[in-house]
C-alpha cells in the first residue's frame, strides 16, 4: 500500500526536504496504521512514547502482531498531508503514483465496518482526499491502554492483542481491556448511531448500533474463555483443557470443580448463573444461526422471552449484566488460582 507514492516521495526527498507531517490529537496521541495488507489496523501511540521507540526499531501491530520498522506506520491521512505539502512543487511526479496507490487501496478494503474509509484522486490537478466516516464514532469508541511491561501508552478502536513497542500480550490484560471495551461500547452506542445516521442515513445508524451491542457478547465470552484457560493452566497438575471448553459454562464449571473444589454454582448466585447461561447461549446463536432462536436454545436456557424462530435482541442491560457477572466470576477464579 502506497508503495508508489512512498517510492516517489522518497525519490523526491533525496533532493529536497519533504517529511510526512505528524500531528497529535487532543490527548497527545499520534495516529499509526499497520502496513500489512489485509490488516491496515488503525491505532494511536502517545507522541513521546513513539519517539522513545527510536528510529529503525521494530514496532508490533496491536491487532495482527505484524512487525515492521518505525518508518512503516504512516496512516493514509499522514501520507495524504505529505502529498499536499509536496504537491505544490512536485505536482506531476506524484499524481500518477497517487492514482495507482489509490486504486490499490480501494481494492483492498477489509475494514472494521465502523471506520469506513474511501479516497479518490480526480482530475489532472491532483485532488486527493481521505475521508474517515464518521470520525466522532471512532473517537467515542477509543480504548486507552498502558502496557504493563513497558508502560507504552496506546489507544485502539476494538481489540488489541499486542503492545506496539514490546509486543507483550496477556490473557489477564486482554480480559480487563475487554470489560472496559464493553463499557465503552455501552456508553458510545448513541454517539455512533447518530454519527452514522448523519453520514449514511437512519437505517445504517440503527444497524450499526445494533451490531455494536451484539458484538459485545462474543467480545465478553471470548475474553472470558481466554482468561479461564490461562488461569486454569496455572493450577498445578491439571491436564491441558480441551479447545473451547470454557465457552461452555457447564463443562468449564466441571473442570474448576475437579481442580479446585469449587464450581460456578459456588461462585455465582443462581440468578446470575442462569442469566450468564442465557447470554452465552445467545452468543452461540449469533455465531451459528444468525441469532435465530432454536429448540436447543430454549431447552438449554428456559428463556421465557423467546419462541422458536424468533431473532434475539441484545440490549444495553444484557451487556451490563454480562460485564458484571463475568467480572465476579473472574475475580473468584483469580482468587482460587492465587491460593
Ligand atoms: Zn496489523
Ligand atoms: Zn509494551
Amino acid at each position: 500500500m502506497f508503495e508508489n507514492l512512498l517510492k516517489t516521495l522518497h525519490g523526491l526527498s533525496e533532493t529536497s526536504a519533504i517529511s510526512v507531517p505528524v500531528s497529535t490529537d487532543c490527548k497527545g496521541y499520534i495516529d499509526k496504521e499497520c502496513p500489512k495488507e489485509g490488516c491496515l489496523f488503525h491505532f494511536k501511540v502517545k507522541a513521546e512514547d513513539w519517539t522513545a521507540i527510536g528510529r529503525g526499531a521494530m514496532v508490533t501491530c496491536p491487532m495482527c502482531g505484524h512487525k515492521a520498522h518505525t518508518e512503516s506506520w504512516y496512516t493514509t491521512d499522514q501520507i495524504s498531508e505529505a502529498q499536499g505539502q509536496a504537491v505544490a512543487s512536485f505536482q506531476g511526479a506524484i499524481n500518477s503514483a497517487m492514482r495507482e496507490d489509490a486504486q490499490g487501496f480501494n481494492s483492498h478494503q477489509s475494514r472494521n465496518s465502523l471506520v469506513k474509509m474511501s479516497m479518490s484522486v480526480s482530475g489532472a490537478s491532483t485532488s486527493y482526499s481521505t475521508i474517515i466516516v464518521p470520525i466522532e464514532a471512532a473517537e467515542a469508541m477509543e480504548l486507552e491502554i498502558t502496557c504493563e511491561q513497558c508502560a507504552t501508552r496506546f489507544a485502539v478502536v476494538g481489540s488489541a492483542f499486542f503492545c506496539p513497542t514490546c509486543g507483550y500480550n496477556s490473557a489477564e490484560r486482554m480480559f480487563d481491556d475487554a470489560l472496559r471495551k464493553l463499557e465503552v461500547k455501552i456508553s458510545s452506542t448513541e454517539i455512533v448511531r447518530e454519527a452514522i445516521e448523519r453520514a449514511s442515513g437512519k437505517d445504517a445508524g440503527a444497524i450499526a448500533a445494533k451490531s455494536m451491542l451484539e458484538s459485545c457478547l462474543p467480545d465478553g465470552v471470548v475474553a472470558f474463555q481466554k482468561l479461564a484457560e490461562a488461569l486454569y493452566m496455572r493450577l498445578l497438575g491439571v491436564r491441558p483443557a480441551s479447545t473451547n471448553v470454557f465457552q461452555r459454562l457447564a463443562d468449564g464449571s466441571d473442570l474448576w470443580k475437579r481442580a479446585v473444589g469449587y464450581s460456578y454454582e459456588d461462585w455465582l448466585l443462581p440468578n446470575e448463573l442462569s442469566r450468564l447461561r442465557i447470554l452465552f447461549q445467545q452468543r452461540h446463536l449469533l455465531a451459528h444461526s444468525e441469532g435465530i432462536v432454536d429448540a436447543k436454545y430454549l431447552s438449554n436456557t428456559n428463556d421465557p422471552n423467546y419462541r422458536e424462530g424468533q431473532r434475539i435482541v441484545v440490549v444495553k442491560q444484557d451487556v451490563e449484566d454480562l460485564k458484571r457477572i463475568l467480572e465476579k466470576l473472574a475475580q473468584a477464579m483469580r482468587a482460587a488460582v492465587a491460593k
